[in-house]
């Protein structure tokens, strides 16, 4: 079984997720974009554990600036996309889509989702529901097309929505209440309460389920490339 611990980074300003992940079989864990070093270490010294692996879905600094520092501390091994080898420093394992990464007995299987960048990957560990989905996508919105195209995009949204309606996912930042705003009917209701319930208890908004985010999330409910592409227009 996978522990997931979201850690706050760069708090009130990119409000960026790490997250530690904890195998509990065998105790291994990892750290999965390591934003930003001091809160992460401070969350590893509370659990105990000493990550073994920095794990990483693409190479903006606001994801990978931590990793030199927990590297040396840790002597963790730093993975990512085979795609971003020349972009993140010090890459130790290259995966590809369609790789399996095994983190102890918890198994995470890479899915290549260019559009916010080309090389981003998702973290997906279908034996416990969840995925990582860094800055793909967000709850309520997706990440900025910054080196790829909206049909680039829209194909990795699709691989998203094919994805099993229980499964629970982490974005790579706490952009929840900007999407907030154009929540209707019973279904969005219930996801803007839910998401100010947990954050003024000083919580993420998430997790949320694919089904949730299919209902509510505007992205994923668009269901043609051309209407798609036309937001971006
Ligand atoms: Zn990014």
């Amino acid at each position: 079984m996978l522990e997931v611990v979201p850690i706050l980074c760069r708090a009130g300003q990119m409000d960026n997720y790490a997250y530690l992940l904890v195998d509990k079989s065998t105790g291994i864990s990892a750290i999965l974009d390591a934003s930003e070093a001091a809160p992460i270490i401070a969350e590893c010294q509370k659990k105990n554990v000493k990550p073994q692996f920095l794990l990483n879905t693409h190479h903006h600094f606001d994801h990978v600036e931590g990793n030199a520092e927990l590297r040396e501390l840790f002597g963790a091994k730093i993975v990512g996309a085979a795609e971003d080898k020349d972009r993140i420093e010090n890459m130790d394992i290259a995966l590809n889509d369609g790789d399996v990464f095994e983190l102890g007995d918890s198994k995470a299987h890479i899915i290549s989702a260019d559009g916010h960048t080309i090389g981003h990957i998702l973290w997906y560990f279908p034996q416990d529901k969840v995925l990582f989905t860094g800055d793909t996508l967000f709850n309520l919105s997706i990440g900025g097309l910054f080196e790829g195209t909206p049909e680039q995009m829209w194909s990795s949204l699709q691989k998203i929505k094919n994805l099993p309606d229980d499964v629970l996912f982490y974005p790579g930042h706490e952009y929840t209440v900007y999407g907030m705003a154009n929540l209707e009917g019973e279904s969005g209701i219930k996801y803007a309460e839910t998401a100010k319930k947990r954050l003024s208890a000083g919580l993420p908004a998430g997790p949320f389920t694919l089904a949730d985010e299919k209902k509510c999330n505007p992205y994923l409910r668009i269901d043609s490339l051309q209407e798609f592409c036309r937001l971006f227009n």
